[in-house]
This record gives structure tokens, C-alpha cells and sequence, in this order.
């Protein structure tokens, strides 16, 4: 799979894009991940991307560099007529977009190529929409100050489901929200630590008995903090 990000802050994607899970990914081949800086693509001499909102209000991200960004990722032009490729997605960070979980996240496996644009400001031209953007998601009903979080936490729950780069297949299939459960609880050395004790159970070496175990605490924590998850 690729990943294009097209961003006014390239360099906070570092810190997370070249460190662990993510990074041994992109270096086992199995995923590839492009920072753009938007700037680049502005024809502007201060290479400025954003102008004020017609009627007041904050900064807006221009039309231009956007189609010119999206269009040199794509290389092939993508408005007023685009070439309609399913294997490809463009993608807005937006609070107003659809709600990131685990679902949804899965969906995007499907594509070879994502191309997500994470703005500042007040957000877009709302006229990339429809034309530029394919589909709006958001982390949250919060608001940050801008789209890099927002698309590093979609990279970095999107990559670790990509087949062979966690290497304990296992551990992924048992994860809250597999199954519409949240994850049983889980416990290490010391086995004693001031008194606070490790279930038996753990220690038991009884396989069976240990699943059973945590399918109950699974289904009692998935109870107690999200019922909606078993309606
Ligand atoms: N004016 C926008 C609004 O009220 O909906 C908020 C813009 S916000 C300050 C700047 C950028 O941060 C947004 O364009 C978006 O890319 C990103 N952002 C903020 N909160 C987000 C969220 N919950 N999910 C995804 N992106 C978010």
C-alpha cells in the first residue's frame, strides 16, 4: 500500500512515520508513505496556500495547490473530469467527516493507494469536495488545530492492520472491538506485587480454562463500559 500526505508540516509526520510498528513496515515493503509539503505546490511567490474566508472569518486552504498537490501524486488531472479508479482513495481530515473506529478503518485495506490531505486553518475550499475529496473522517467529536494528528492516528491504526506487519497475527484478532468486545485484561510479572495477586487462573497453565476466562472478563468490561458494543 502507499500513503501520500499532503501537509503544511511535513516534519511532525517524522517522529511517528520513523519509529516502530510504522517504520518496520515501510521497511519490510509493505508499505510506503509520502510526505508532501503543500507548499511546494503553490504558485505563489511567498508559496502561501490559504486566503480568508469569503464572508469573515479565519484562513481558508485555496483550491490551486490542492487540485495541483493531488494532481502531481496522481499524475493525471482529477478535475473538471476525473479518471474514476477504485483502487485509489483521496481522503479529508475533518471533524465533520465520518467517525474513525475500527470498522471503518478496515475499509480502507482495500485500496492500494490513500491520499490524505490534513489542512490547518479553518479547514478547505468546501468546493474540493465532491471534485478533490472522496471521503471526509474524523477522530472525534473534538476539535484540533489541524490534521496531522488526525492522520497520523489514521496511518497508525490503519498500517498495524496491514497483513505481515504485526508479527502475532493472534494478538490482532483478540483486540477490543474484534468481535464487538472490548480486550480481557492482562497481567505480568512479578505474580505477587505488595499483595496484589495474578489470577489463578493465569498461572494455571489450563488453556482452556484461560480462554474461558477471558471471554467472561471480555464480555463483563465490554458490559459494563460499552453496552452499545453488544447491541
Ligand atoms: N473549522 C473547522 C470546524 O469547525 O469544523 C475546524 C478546523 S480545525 C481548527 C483545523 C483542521 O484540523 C481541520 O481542517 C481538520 O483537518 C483537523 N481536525 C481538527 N479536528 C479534527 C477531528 N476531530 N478529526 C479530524 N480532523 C480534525
Amino acid at each position: 500500500m502507499i500513503i501520500d500526505v499532503i501537509t503544511i508540516f511535513p516534519k511532525m509526520f517524522s517522529p511517528v512515520i520513523k519509529e516502530s510498528i510504522i517504520k518496520r513496515a515501510q521497511n519490510k515493503g509493505l508499505v510506503k508513505i509520502n510526505i508532501h509539503n503543500l507548499r511546494d505546490y503553490s504558485s505563489c511567490p511567498h508559496k502561501k496556500v490559504d486566503a480568508p474566508s469569503y464572508g469573515g472569518g479565519g484562513m481558508v486552504f485555496r483550491m490551486e495547490p490542492l487540485s495541483a498537490a493531488l494532481e502531481a501524486i496522481l499524475k493525471y488531472k482529477i478535475y473538471p473530469k476525473r479518471n474514476k479508479d477504485s483502487t485509489k482513495r483521496i481522503i479529508l481530515l475533518s471533524p465533520k467527516g465520518k467517525t474513525l473506529n475500527q470498522k471503518v478503518i478496515k475499509k480502507f485495506l482495500n485500496y492500494e493507494r490513500l491520499i490524505i490531505l490534513a489542512p490547518r486553518y479553518e479547514e478547505v475550499d468546501e468546493r474540493v469536495k465532491g471534485y478533490l475529496i472522496e471521503e471526509e473522517i474524523s477522530i472525534g467529536d473534538y476539535v484540533l488545530s489541524g490534521g496531522e494528528l488526525p492522520a497520523m492516528v489514521f496511518i497508525d491504526c490503519l498500517v498495524r492492520l496491514i497483513p505481515g506487519v504485526v508479527s502475532c497475527k493472534e494478538s490482532i484478532k483478540k483486540e477490543s472491538f474484534e468481535n464487538n468486545l472490548l480486550d480481557f485484561p492482562h497481567y505480568t510479572r512479578p505474580r505477587d506485587f505488595r499483595g496484589l495477586k495474578v489470577p489463578k487462573v493465569l498461572l494455571s497453565g489450563n488453556h482452556k480454562k484461560i480462554e474461558e476466562w477471558r471471554r467472561k472478563k471480555s464480555l463483563e468490561i465490554t458490559k459494563k463500559r460499552r453496552p452499545d458494543l453488544l447491541e
